[in-house]
């Protein structure tokens, strides 16, 4: 396998086509394509947020695949489904204020906003053997897929690319029930790849032109990277992905399940890397999640590993001056440990699983991430 990076210094529609084009065309990628044939675009649109914000994969990038497409004659057909709820008019709200509503009209392509789903089987899943996905992704399928992630530190995961962007083909309030059946991280990054290969995505783009350093994937800070990564592999995609930002494969979850499992190179010098010297892309001080730093509670002795955990776990705290009671933190909580009284939100801790679903969907950005100070690093 191989995959393509290319340098771009801002989100420019013509340069975007040509770099997006220049992947397509060095994959063969178009071969695939057929005159009418329906391509689904899945970007990363986790809640309603300005392009600029560094939150959702940015609508130019988007725009860019589906104008390379809907010159080979492809029909082009965007569809996600963020954290809360999912039905017609939050998916239409979701598209109008991440700016897509107005780039699908100016460029030609088309949204999903029927927001059907189905209940499926995964037979060769490791960890999980049945879920509900959005309809467009339904196999068996006649349409290609193109996978279009945002490069993001993740609270849970630590990082967030085109393998943990398919978690969005599962439907709205349906995610933090995934989050309930595996609340630990290693079942979950593997039933994030036997979701990957479900849905299995016949090429996978990474926008990691502004990426999200801290504590992504809502709640971090803007980062410049500058790049644009593809690949027809979406590990290999998130292989160079975490390079860029100086993350170890090993470090990533997703990955290291992937590579045990044989689906991916073993080391990024095993993928072809084409395109632009992405060596000196490399963000060497890209801030990690804090929740995500080292778990230290497996270097003390096994009798005082629940205490250590108790104590060394990072977990969510709400800053409760600045929380406004809109209770979508409640609504995305798979614990329902969360109830808003008195116009605040409130945690009962006993029962957290510290999957920081609360921590993504706070609007406001008000819950913060906390760990033993000494270990905040
Ligand atoms: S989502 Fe944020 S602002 Fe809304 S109730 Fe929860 S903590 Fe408060
Ligand atoms: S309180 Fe937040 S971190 Fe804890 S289980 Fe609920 S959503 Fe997850």
């Amino acid at each position: 396998m191989s995959a393509y990076v290319k340098r771009l210094a801002d989100y420019d529609i013509e340069r975007l086509t040509e770099a997006v084009d220049a992947m397509f065309t060095a994959s063969a990628f178009y071969g695939r394509i057929k005159p009418h044939m329906t391509v689904i675009l899945k970007p990363n649109l986790v809640m309603r947020s300005a392009p600029e914000e560094a939150i959702i994969t940015h609508p130019n990038v988007t725009a860019a695949v589906a104008i390379c497409l809907l010159r080979q004659g492809a029909d082009v057909l965007v569809a996600e489904s963020g954290g809360g709820p999912y039905n017609t008019s939050i998916m239409k709200g979701t598209f109008r204020a991440c700016s897509y509503t107005e780039a699908a009209e100016k460029y030609g392509f088309s949204l999903y906003t029927a927001c059907k789903s189905t209940a499926v089987q995964l037979p060769e899943g490791k960890r999980c053997n049945t879920l509900t996905v959005t309809e467009p992704f339904v196999q068996p399928r006649e349409t290609l897929v193109i996978d279009i992630a945002k490069l993001k530190t993740h609270g849970m995961m630590g990082y967030s690319g085109a393998v943990k962007n398919l978690f969005g083909v599962v439907p709205g309030l349906l995610k933090p029930e995934l989050h309930s059946r595996y609340p630990e991280k290693e079942p979950f990054a593997e039933m994030l790849v036997d979701l990957c290969e479900y849905v299995h995505p016949d090429f996978s783009i990474i926008d990691a032109i502004d990426a999200m350093e801290g504590d992504g994937p809502t709640g971090g800070q803007k980062r410049f990277v500058g790049a644009l990564v593809g690949s027809e592999s979406p590990y290999e995609a998130d292989m160079v992905g975490a390079k860029l930002i100086d993350m170890k494969p090993e470090e990533i979850l997703v990955l290291k399940n992937a590579q045990e499992r044989g689906l991916c190179a073993g080391k990024l010098s095993e993928i072809e890397v084409l395109g632009d010297d992405f060596e000196n892309i490399v963000v060497h001080d890209f801030k990690r999640a804090r929740s995500s730093s080292i778990d230290f509670t497996t270097r003390v002795p096994k009798f005082m590993q629940p205490l250590a955990k108790r104590i060394l776990t990072p977990y969510p705290k709400i800053n409760t001056a600045q929380c406004v009671g809109c209770g979508k933190c409640a609504e995305s909580c798979p614990q329902h440990t969360i109830t808003v009284r008195e116009h605040k939100a409130h945690i009962e801790y006993s029962k957290c699983i510290h999957c920081f679903c609360c921590h993504e969907m706070c609007p406001k950005h008000v819950i913060n991430i906390k760990r033993f100070s000494l270990f905040d690093l």
